[in-house]
């Protein structure tokens, strides 16, 4: 017995074929579930009747519950999804011009325990299984389903740290990818890492053109290990290697993700040095309006001073945008509302 949304189309039709059944079998499963949002075998009526009732006890089709949700004027979405085992994490809708992008946590809890991130106020507690990543998109799929529309974007930028479980997110990228599951497009989809360099090495050779993201937000090693104790374990110069080993071995330009703390990493200063570690590598920066914690001492950036920032990496021929913000007024920052709901 294996949950179906952990399965990739291919493991679901060996797993047909052991039991003696037809692979086939597994692809018309993977249109009612991925395609129609049907996830009752007994409605599956182009399956044999003795399929249907067999079916449930072998592959059981389990959804996250909606446990919380909170609605943003923009239309911005948060859920607090609750798994079977009563975990419980959180995943956004966010509208763009362009479509409909789904951030997807990849662990209950986060042990990189980033200074200035909500999501490390719970220590990890175990990574989800591809099937809970898929569960996510599908209840978002669920809401959008009113409106006639799905889920077209996927980031793996809610909690936890999508390199500390690997594998399952790998295979959760399989089952986004296939065209006879979610069918999103592979650049439709992006990993964001606090920088795991045996992750970063592997993920190039995957052979897949998916996009990555590095949560770089300071450009030097004194001041990246104060934000981010990760970089103790994946200094930064091991990092910017991994980085050009992952182009090389990709062809892929990266994106660095950069959060605008006050005082902190925003300075001219800031911007001369993250020029200078940045020349010359095919990339994005990403700068990040920092949406503040209560528990933590960082302000957010003035627009006028990530203006400047921005306006320096411009002049110094860096390729770099603002990203936009959703869901004001509600819990929008990582990891704020599971915390909410843990009494902090
Ligand atoms: N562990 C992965 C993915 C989860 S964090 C990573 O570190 O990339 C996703 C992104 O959200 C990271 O860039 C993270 O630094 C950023 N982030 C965390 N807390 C934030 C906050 N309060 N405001 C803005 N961005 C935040």
């Amino acid at each position: 017995m294996r949950p179906l949304l952990c399965l990739t189309r291919e493991e679901l039709g060996e797993a047909l074929v052991s039991l003696g059944k037809s692979r086939y079998v597994g692809d018309q499963i993977a249109d009612w579930v991925y395609r129609k949002g049907v996830y009752d075998y007994s409605r599956m009526t182009n399956l044999s009747l003795a399929y249907r009732e067999e079916l449930p006890s072998l592959f059981p089709i389990r959804l996250p519950k909606v446990f919380a949700r909170q609605d943003a004027k923009d239309g911005t979405v948060k859920l607090l999804l609750e798994m079977e085992d009563g975990s419980k994490v959180e995943t956004v809708l966010m509208r763009y011009d362009y479509g409909n992008a789904v951030c997807v946590s990849s662990e209950v809890g986060c042990s990189m325990g980033c200074a200035f991130c909500a999501s490390g106020l719970l220590k990890k507690e175990r990574g989800l299984t591809a099937g809970e990543m898929v569960g996510q998109v599908l209840c978002i799929n669920e809401i959008l389903k009113e409106t006639r529309e799905r889920t077209t974007h996927v980031v793996v930028m809610g909690t936890g740290e999508p390199f500390d479980n690997y594998d399952e997110v790998m295979r959760f990228i399989r089952i986004l990818n296939d065209p006879k599951c979610l069918g999103l497009g592979a650049r439709h989809i992006t990993v964001s890492t606090a920088g795991l360099v045996p992750g970063i090495l592997k993920y190039g050779k995957e052979g897949l053109q998916v996009n990555l993201a590095i949560s770089l937000h300071a450009p030097t090693q004194a001041k990246r290990e104060k934000l981010m104790p990760v970089a103790r374990f994946f200094p930064l110069d091991k990092l910017m290697e991994a980085v050009k080993q992952y182009i090389s071995d990709s062809g892929r330009r990266v994106t660095f993700e950069y959060i605008m703390l006050s005082g902190m990493n925003d300075t001219p200063q800031d911007a001369k040095e993250l020029s200078e570690l940045l020349r010359g590598i095919l990339c994005y920066v990403n700068l990040i309006p920092y949406n503040p914690v209560k528990e933590k001492p960082f302000k957010r950036s003035p627009r006028r001073d990530v203006d400047a920032f921005r306006d320096y990496l411009v002049k110094h021929g860096i390729n770099v945008t603002v990203r936009k913000e959703f869901g004001t007024g509600i819990d929008a920052a990582c990891g704020q509302l599971r915390a909410k709901e843990h009494g902090l």
